[in-house]
């Protein structure tokens, strides 16, 4: 009845063009935009994903990242639109549940974002998104495992090589150490050369673990 009365005062909107949607209608995207995101089939998965991501056992994403969620994550992230997070975690629920299972995953583990970064944008998107994959089932989530040392510059115009010295070194663990994960899922919001979930991946594996990734969006080449 709460729920429903919430829909009433704010009432959902399509996350693409913004239209408000009937009341009814529990779809993130309206019928018209429904068309333009493409969900990733679990068997052609793989070849979205670099090869040379050595430590990453496997990679999964949700959705191929178009025009489209280019222009939702971006909204996201910099417009101070932290409630996106929860609706977004909803496109990913099944396959992050059929993840965990598959692989036994013990823990769930956001990529963290620098603190001058977090200060600006007033959350980690990431988090946000993992937090509420990870309440629905139950599972360990933490945030403060891993963190970021530096601030690295925007990684959007370096090359592959370039990412991955921009990222050497910048993770590192907390200090917790009786703490190792057997399995963990790292969460991110989307995928691009896959350097930064290598970079946390690195030092996760060298600390024992095994590390999985999920991502919201990928980037088809
Ligand atoms: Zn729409």
């Amino acid at each position: 009845m709460f729920g429903l009365l919430l829909d009433f005062i704010y009432p959902r909107k399509c996350l693409v063009c913004m239209k408000i949607m009937p009341v009814e209608d529990k779809n993130i995207f309206c019928s018209n935009c429904k068309k333009y995101i493409q969900y990733i089939k679990n068997d052609c998965e793989n070849e979205f994903f670099n090869k040379r991501n050595v430590f990453i056992k496997r990679n999964y994403g949700v959705v191929v990242y178009n025009e489209y969620l280019k222009e939702v994550i971006h909204r996201y992230k910099y417009g101070k639109k932290e409630h996106y997070g929860k609706i977004l975690a909803e496109m990913m629920q099944e396959k992050f549940e059929d993840i965990i299972k598959i692989h036994n995953i013990d823990v769930v583990i956001p990529v963290p974002i620098h603190k001058n970064r977090l200060k600006v944008r007033g959350y980690n998107q990431s988090e946000i998104i993992s937090k509420a994959l990870s309440k629905k089932v139950n599972i360990k989530h933490d945030k403060k495992y891993i963190f970021r040392l530096k601030d690295t510059k925007p990684q959007n115009n370096l090359n592959v090589k370039m990412r991955k010295i921009n990222l050497k070194k910048s993770f590192k663990l907390v200090d917790k150490q009786n703490v190792s994960y057997k399995k963990v899922l790292l969460i991110d919001d989307i995928y691009t050369t896959g350097s930064t979930l290598e970079g946390c991946a690195e030092i996760l594996t060298a600390h024992g673990s095994e590390v999985y990734t999920l991502c919201l969006a990928v980037a088809v080449k």
